[in-house]
């Protein structure tokens, strides 16, 4: 047999995109940090931006000779429901933060702070889930929180009892600067990024797109509406429906509403299972955990919609602006950052704006096509995984020079 040849995507492979120079850039920049070991933590494996920006950057960061690990958090189903409220209280949700969900909050990163060893000369930690992990290490190096949630209108109570473990924390990563807060320590801001040769996003040939529509029996007939989203009220899936049902007055099309359930959301079912009454021949509902899907609807879509309330970024948008496709997004967070209204898709702030870009683009081939190229164009400039990855050797060696790290 055949032996196979394992190979993942390097710096060099983004050449055609970035440029020699911009490549040759990285590489140097890495090599300062060749003997560094960093870990990541997060609080699911799959299924939302943070898993899958994890999930490509630090197979980027390792092609670059940076050791870079990831560890997931490990919890019961009444953890993950407390953090959820959490993460639904930063966005400006309720919470009632009794005695005892925090307890049980603080003692579930206990035993994960006992099961993972943080030696690392870097740790990341990402959202608010492993927050408190820091109050256990002795560290040895800089502990980074990266949070990529909405943090600009927390509601009250939950920031306030965060904060004691935020400040612990050597530095803050957010999405934009207009998720800063009043810290003592430095505040960066980096938007979040794709990467072009993952399942998701790499070029498709149209049998493959075929492929894959015919096998979950989506229909093709008529032009494709479709938001990819976690089933989560922030993302508007009701919204996106009732939009449709409008325009739907105007023009034929199919809506594709594709979401998956990620380990750490235990609200997924209960919205997914809400939803359901709206199914029709023409209001197709799924919930797969399929890159590929994924990418062969937003490069068939006629329009891409993620008409969210609340958004730390969108990553979902970058993702479909990369296939060229027309995106209509929420003007909320990160979607605001990727779209500029008018020029490489539109945004929308109700329902009623959303249906009449939709019935504009589906009538509107011409113009589909004008705006992708400029979003893919956006999203070469600006939301490659390489940008990121450099953001973050960057900020590791201006660590590296300022930090004394016991043992270096
Ligand atoms: N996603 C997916 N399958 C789905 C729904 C979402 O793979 O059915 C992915 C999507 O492609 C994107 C991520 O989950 O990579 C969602 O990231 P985003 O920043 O848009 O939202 P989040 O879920 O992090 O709030």
């Amino acid at each position: 047999m055949e032996k196979r040849r394992f190979r993942i995507a390097g710096v060099e492979d983004y050449e055609q995109y970035i440029g020699a120079k911009a490549v040759e850039r990285i590489i140097k920049k890495a090599k300062n940090l060749s003997d560094f070991h960093i870990a990541n933590v997060n609080s699911t494996y799959y299924g939302g931006g943070v898993s899958e920006i994890l999930a490509s950057k630090t197979l980027l960061m390792n092609s670059l000779g940076i050791k870079t690990g990831w560890r997931v958090l490990h919890g019961s189903p009444e953890f993950f429901t407390i953090t959820k409220k959490m993460h639904n209280a930063l966005q400006g949700g309720k919470i009632n933060l009794s005695k005892r969900k925090m307890q049980i909050f603080e003692d579930i990163i206990f035993e994960n702070a006992v099961r993972n060893h943080l030696e690392h000369d870097i740790v990341v930690i990402h959202d608010p889930q492993p927050l408190p992990m820091v109050e256990h290490y002795r560290k040895r190096g800089p502990w980074i929180w990266r949070c990529h949630i909405d943090l600009s209108n927390p509601s009250r109570g939950i920031w306030d009892y965060l904060l004691r473990f935020v400040e612990k924390y050597d530095a803050v990563i957010l999405s934009l600067e207009e998720y800063r807060k009043r810290l003592a320590g430095p505040q960066l801001f980096f938007m979040p990024a794709i990467n072009p040769f993952s399942l998701k996003n790499r070029e498709l040939k149209e049998e493959e797109i075929d492929e894959r529509l015919k096998h979950y029996r989506i229909p093709t007939d008529l032009p494709l509406v479709v938001q990819v989203s976690r089933f989560d009220k922030w993302k508007d899936p009701e919204g996106v429906i009732r939009a449709f049902k409008l325009a739907q007055k105007e023009v034929d099309c199919t809506l594709v509403l594709l979401g998956s359930v990620a380990t750490d959301d235990p609200e997924g079912p209960m919205v997914y299972e809400s939803l359901m009454g709206h199914r029709s021949e023409r209001i197709i509902i799924l919930s797969h955990q399929d890159s590929v899907l994924v990418n062969a609807l937003q490069r068939r879509a006629a329009v891409v919609v993620q008409k969210s309330t609340r958004e730390g970024f969108g990553l979902t948008v970058a993702e479909a602006m990369w296939k060229g496709a027309a995106v209509i997004g929420g003007n909320v967070g990160g979607i605001r950052c990727q779209i500029e209204d008018g020029v490489n898709g539109f945004l929308v702030s109700s329902i009623g704006e959303a249906a009449a870009r939709i019935v504009q683009l589906v009538k509107n081939k011409r113009l589909r096509k004008e705006m992708g190229q400029r979003a893919k164009e956006t999203v070469r400039e600006k939301f490659l995984m390489t940008r990121l990855v450099e953001q973050y050797i960057d900020m590791y060696s201006a660590f590296e020079a300022s930090y004394r790290l016991p043992g270096r």
